[in-house]
């Protein structure tokens, strides 16, 4: 028998396992929906929140014990459920030291996320897909109907954020507007928490960052897929997607927070974006968010007009663009993304190149690395993983590098 089942939200109590909370997302308080209630104060605000029923689970907390539960688990257990991930490394009972253990649980849930972000991306491209084709027909798309994938998304950027951001950012010339959706989306979610908002406004921007480029469904196909550059007129027409988005939002009932991302993902700091060339905080944090995670993925993924940039020189050349973001927000998105996120090519002190594979989990600055290239002979060399953070490490990152520079393509084989 399952050992989750869904029972009364009054039968909740501190202890038990809440396994997945029933009703829309969007309506209870919680940004995750699976942990185990310690806090009195989180049950109360299930009790207030209006949600009627939950589901617990009685292998990983407390049992049901006087309440008749209302049925069976409905769904799969692994939705969204999995906070201890399988395939995590036991502690070590020998007792190497407590940053070495961490690392290596690190690294061990980068693999297993990153076969998650996979088929998530995967299933969210699907349904972006879809929704573009339902506005082509005139049909309306829902912010309900989105919900489901933003919380996947969202529970796979809690785990491991490196992940999911790396995953969707690659892309092929064909699924790029779907997977963008997803990429945006990802990163919206790690910007929010980073910024600390709250659970209702986290929530909102992962699904204003999925539905951010929806009037791109408006815009004729030979010009959002010409492989050169646009001219003036055809420009000017891709100008009209941030209102067209809004409209087929608000005919869709959307949030007006969502709608606001829409319209004004491309409005400037300095007043030089479209539509309407707001300024500073005339554009709501949650679109100046948006312009950032943006930018962020386009220039980073494959387009039919130009070649990816490298992660790491987008970061750089992001912060050298002057009056385009807000500092504030696109500092917390250097940190929630890292300066040099996973994927990257960095220059090692040893004249060697090397991909970033993990974060730095005490400083940005020294994330894992794999060295596969010296510089000096200009050769392919027997690839080494180095740990930058660990207390022996007299290896540094001198600066990042463009692939294209040194003829190196194919670099997600050394990280994926
Ligand atoms: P997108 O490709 O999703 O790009 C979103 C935004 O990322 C762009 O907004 C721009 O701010 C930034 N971006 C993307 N690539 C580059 C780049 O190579 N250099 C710089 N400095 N910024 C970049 P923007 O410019 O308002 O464009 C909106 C949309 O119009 C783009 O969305 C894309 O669909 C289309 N577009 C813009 N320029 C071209 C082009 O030259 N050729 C084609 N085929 N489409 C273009
Ligand atoms: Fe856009």
């Amino acid at each position: 028998m399952s050992s989750i089942r869904r029972i009364p939200a009054p039968s909740l109590r501190v202890g038990m396992y809440l396994h997945k909370i029933g009703g829309s997302w969007l309506s209870h308080p919680f940004i995750r929906s699976s942990f185990l209630l310690t806090d009195a104060e989180d049950v109360r605000k299930i009790m207030e929140s209006g949600i009627d029923s939950v589901w617990i689970d009685e292998s990983k907390g407390d049992a049901l014990q006087d309440v008749e539960a209302v049925g069976e688990a409905p769904y799969p257990d692994d939705i969204g459920a999995a906070v201890e991930l399988p395939g995590t490394p036991a502690p070590d009972p020998q007792g190497s030291s407590e940053g070495a253990k961490r690392i290596h649980a690190v690294s061990s849930s980068l693999d297993v996320e990153i076969e998650r972000a996979r088929n998530i991306c995967l299933a969210g491209k699907a349904q972006v897909q879809e929704m573009f084709s339902d506005l082509r027909l005139g049909r309306t798309v829902e912010q309900e109907s989105v919900l489901p994938l933003v919380e996947e998304i969202a529970a796979s950027v809690w785990r491991n954020p490196a992940a999911m951001i790396s995953v969707a950012r690659l892309k092929t010339h064909d699924d790029y507007s779907y997977l963008h959706s997803v990429a945006v989306s990802a990163l919206m979610l790690a910007l929010a928490r980073q910024l600390k908002l709250d659970d209702r406004m986290v929530r909102v921007a992962g699904v204003g960052g999925l539905m951010h480029d929806l009037g791109k469904a408006f815009m004729p196909l030979e010009i959002l897929n010409k492989p050169g550059r646009l001219t003036d007129e055809e420009f000017a027409v891709m100008k009209t997607h941030p209102e067209a988005g809004a409209d087929a939002l608000r005919e869709g009932g959307c949030e007006p927070e969502v709608i606001d991302v829409s319209l004004h993902h491309h409005e400037r700091m300095d007043g030089r974006g479209y539509p309407y060339g707001l300024k500073d905080d005339e554009i709501s944090l949650l679109a100046r968010m948006g312009a950032v995670c943006d930018v962020y993925d386009a220039v980073t993924s494959i387009r039919p007009y130009k070649r990816p940039w490298d992660p790491a020189m987008a970061m750089r050349e992001m912060a050298r663009w002057d009056g385009h973001f807000d500092n504030r927000v696109f500092n917390a998105f250097v940190k929630s993304v890292g300066i040099y996120p996973v994927g990257s090519l960095v220059r090692l002190a040893s004249d060697r190149l090397a991909v970033i594979v993990e974060p730095g989990v005490e400083s940005l600055l020294k994330p894992k690395v794999r060295a596969f290239y010296s510089t000096r002979s200009r050769e392919k060399i027997l690839p080494q993983v180095i740990d930058l953070a660990a207390p022996d490490c007299r290896e540094s990152i001198v600066s990042p590098e463009s692939p294209e520079q040194w003829g190196l393509s194919n670099l997600e084989s050394l990280w994926l």
